[in-house]
């Protein structure tokens, strides 16, 4: 089978191949992107974690320190560690201490001191202040002040017993120690994070979604093909059932396989062995440039009889490639019993494994149909002398007259009948007599065209179809068929024996009409050639 690419019913596959393909590029595509967006959000959650533990780190170290020295009571040195804590951490943008009254106590800048802060008025207190807020003892947060986002920790200073030689008893809170915290250093690590996420991502995809369109519409295509390949196999099949069925005659079946195989691979030569052929070491061969069929004995040095020696060596033979993928054989066989060995050449196709399910299906159905055809065969053959048998005659003249009714096609009719033959049985004895019978029957096939029928009418008597012959061109034949056997070496006994025939001719539509006229008339005509002295040929002219 050769492998088609375009053309038949699949083309629905092509049409929604790019939108397939689209599809699959456009979720992966979403897919990677979502994968990124989500990648950048982690990392950026967590960088702001980090960011919040780093303020509230930065706090408890503040805290602990002024905390021990308000427990001093040494406001002095309370603001210089808080000034030195300020220089030592850049990203401190400042840290300060209010007083129960909002009134800065400490700060990190010595200005701010004693400015008031009104916690429910100032931009930098609203995200806590604002409304009937809860706020918590301790709280980090993220708000923006003078276009700046900081990140703001708030520790609540409890009134404790150790302060109460300053703090009423009856105060909750002395203050808050306020930390801002620039956020410029993580902002602005997030966004080089999230910008290579991006760049990374958007690399990729420039790089994946061509990769992914070239592998994608490769293995659509690939899939495509075989889908093809097997729907077109799957035509070819029934083509070659249907084929097949036409005909029962093993000669025109062999012919249709040969023309089967010609068209499916563009075949150059093609070789037919069948069991009963190779015992005389032929084969029929087919060639392309003769366009012709013929049989051919096998050369001994030849490939074929190497094909032809392992195939019958292995009962079992599968079909294979051979010849550098030029050729394949394809063993023909049913239950067991072999029936066929085809040897298809071609310099036009390579063959290769994926041919094989087809020609092992092609196989299969030859191997009914040739199974069939030789039963047929043996049914209308007769097994003494090998030409077909009397009942199939009544069939073929049928047949025939079938064709000269529609088409006027001729007929000529030749009736043989071996002379003197009971003297033969006599003398020699009946095993005898029938290998005269079978000689006899070779000498007449060696006589006719392929075309011509030949049959054993009865006991020693044959009948000759001649197809589309006229009377004269049907005593030709005759007279050559008469000659050969009368100089033909017949043997029984160690004695060469001297046999003759004499033939009756009628034909369509010289002499009769009807297959009963034709058979009568070729009877008389018999009648006369023995009456008339033997070994000779008499035709009948004209109608009765
Ligand atoms: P002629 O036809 O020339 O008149 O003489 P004939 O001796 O051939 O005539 P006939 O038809 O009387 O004899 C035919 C003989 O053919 C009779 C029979 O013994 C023999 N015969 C018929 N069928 C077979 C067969 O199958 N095998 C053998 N060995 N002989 C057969
Ligand atoms: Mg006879
Ligand atoms: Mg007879």
């Amino acid at each position: 089978m050769e492998k088609k690419t375009e053309g038949s019913g699949q083309d629905w596959l092509l049409r929604y191949k790019k939108k397939i393909i689209l599809a699959i590029v456009w979720i992966i595509t979403a897919a990677v992107v979502l994968t990124m967006l989500t990648i950048a959000w982690t990392l950026r959650a967590q960088l702001m974690t980090q960011s919040m533990l780093q303020a509230q780190e930065l706090g408890a170290l503040i805290h602990s320190s002024l905390n021990h020295l308000m427990q001093v009571r040494d406001p002095d040195r309370m603001q210089t560690t808080l000034e030195a804590i300020g220089r030592e951490n850049p990203s401190l943008v400042r840290a300060f201490i209010l007083d129960s009254r909002g009134r800065v106590a400490y700060s990190t800048d010595r200005r701010e001191i004693d400015s008031v802060i009104d916690r429910f008025t100032h931009v930098s207190c609203k995200g806590c202040h604002s409304g009937a807020v809860v706020v918590p003892h301790d709280t980090t947060m993220t708000i923006t002040i003078e276009g700046k986002r900081v990140q703001r920790y708030v520790h609540v200073i409890e009134n404790q017993p150790s302060c109460h030689g300053c703090h009423a008893a009856s105060t909750r809170i002395n203050g808050k120690l306020i930390i801002d915290r620039s956020l410029e250093a993580t902002d602005a690590l997030v966004r080089t994070v999230v910008a290579i996420i991006c760049i990374l991502g958007f690399g990729c995809l420039l790089v994946l979604v061509p990769f992914l369109w070239r592998i994608l519409s490769k293995g659509v295509n690939t899939y495509i093909a075989e889908i093809r390949l097997k729907s077109s196999e799957l035509v070819t099949l029934y083509s070659i059932v249907e084929r097949l069925s036409t005909t029962i005659d093993l000669e025109e079946l062999k012919r249709i396989i040969i023309d089967i195989i010609s068209d499916a691979y563009r075949a150059d030569e093609i070789d037919m062995v069948m069991p009963s052929e190779y015992r005389e070491m032929g084969a029929i061969v087919w060639s392309k440039t003769g366009r012709s069929m013929a049989r051919k004995k096998v050369d001994p040095a030849s490939e074929l009889h190497g094909l032809i020696q392992r195939w019958l060596e292995d009962p079992a033979a599968e079909p294979s490639v051979t010849g550098n993928g030029r050729s394949i054989t394809m063993p023909v066989a049913k239950g067991g019993t072999r029936l066929a060995l085809i040897v298809v050449h071609s310099s036009q196709q390579t063959f290769d494994e994926e041919h094989l399910p087809l020609i092992r299906g092609m196989a299969n159905h030859i191997a009914v149909a040739f199974d069939n055809a030789m039963l047929y065969q043996l049914a209308i053959t007769d097994e003494l002398t090998g030409l077909y048998s009397p009942r199939y005659f009544r069939q073929a003249i049928s047949k025939k007259h079938v064709l000269f009714e529609e088409y006027g096609e001729k007929m000529t009719l030749l009736m043989v009948d071996i002379d003197n033959f009971k003297r033969v049985n006599d003398t020699h004895g009946h095993p005898a007599g029938d290998a005269i019978l079978k000689e006899v029957s070779r000498c007449i096939l060696s006589a006719v065209r392929t075309d011509d029928l030949a049959f054993r009418y009865g006991g020693e008597e044959f009948a000759v179809i001649l197809p589309a012959t006229d009377p004269d061109a049907g005593k030709a034949v005759a007279e050559r068929m008469r000659a050969l056997i009368e100089h033909y070496p017949f043997k029984a006994d160690q004695h060469v024996l001297s046999i003759t025939v004499s033939i009756g001719i009628a034909a369509w539509p010289a002499s009769a009409e009807t297959i009963k006229e034709i058979i009568l008339q070729a009877d008389k005509a018999l009648y006369e050639a023995k009456h008339s002295g033997k070994n000779r040929v008499v035709v009948r002219e004209g109608k009765e």
